[in-house]
């Protein structure tokens, strides 16, 4: 029997078709759930079943799944090398400086040097490194309209938009919940711009990105009613930021405002 050590080795086990058999949007999708535990190589209908049996993967220990991402981190960094930041800036709505790019992420700069080194003020954690880079390799530079769509009704969004629902939006709601003062606040440093024409309590754009605005609309408990949080993407989205990134984008900004109301909410 044998034991692939990480989740890349996985998928190159797999068909790679995508053909979301398994319930899982794409076959990376599903490789990083097996690594994780919450899925075995048996759910994948395509695969022989010398080929289960032969590789019985253990759920990665927690500091697997960092190891997996560095690696992730490593791969992008090699891309960002290759790109010439004096042509993507603009694309990219960042600013050239002597270091290298500096990307305003959430009212805060991000800087990448071109070996795709990222440092800032801010700690950075993969679930924002990671779609970082790849907005740097990736992004068209496709102007955000203001129209705005659910993660699932964005183009090839459907499948995506179960797990960003479950991942983001159901845990951003219960720290704003928990916290709602001190976010009507933390939304301010962190650039948000009101939306007014929405009839939600709450209504900011906020951007993670500078081409890839995000819409929260929140509504606060009422008598019998719970409270609710929507998140929405601006339409041009998917063309500056591929889908997965989009969701590790919003994973990355729950955790990160969990953490700002564990360090600052008491
Ligand atoms: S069923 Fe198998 S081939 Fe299809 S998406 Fe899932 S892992 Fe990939």
């Amino acid at each position: 029997m044998t034991t692939p050590s990480n989740y890349l080795e996985i998928l190159k086990l797999l068909p790679q078709t995508n053909c979301k058999d398994c319930k899982m949007p794409t076959c990376l999708a599903f490789a990083v759930e097996v690594v994780q535990g919450k899925k075995t190589m048996a759910d994948c209908p395509h695969l022989d079943q010398a080929v289960v049996d032969e590789y019985r993967v253990r759920p990665a220990r927690g500091n697997q799944m960092e190891e997996d991402l560095a690696q992730a981190v490593d791969q992008l960094r090699s891309e960002v090398r290759k790109v010439d930041f004096a042509v993507a800036a603009p694309k990219l709505g960042a600013r050239l400086t002597e270091q290298g790019l500096a990307v305003p992420m959430l009212g805060t700069d991000f800087m990448v040097d071109s070996t795709g080194l990222v440092t800032s003020r801010c700690h950075v954690i993969p679930w924002v490194h990671i779609p970082l880079l790849q907005y740097i390799t990736t992004c068209q530079g496709v102007e955000p309209t203001g129209q705005w769509l659910p993660m699932r009704d964005l183009r090839d969004g459907m499948e995506w938009g179960q797990f960003f629902e479950h991942r983001t939006e159901v845990p951003m709601k219960r720290v704003i919940d928990g916290y709602l003062d001190m976010f009507k606040i933390m939304f301010e440093v962190f650039g948000a711009q009101p939306a007014e024409a929405f009839d939600s309590d709450i209504a900011v754009v906020l951007y993670p990105l500078p081409k890839v605005p995000l819409l929260i609309c929140y509504w606060r408990p009422e008598e019998g009613m719970d409270s609710d949080l929507h998140l929405f993407w601006d339409v041009t989205a998917p063309d500056n930021l591929k889908l997965d990134a989009l969701y590790y984008l919003g994973v990355g900004m729950t955790m990160m405002f969990e953490k700002v109301a564990q360090t600052h909410g008491d």
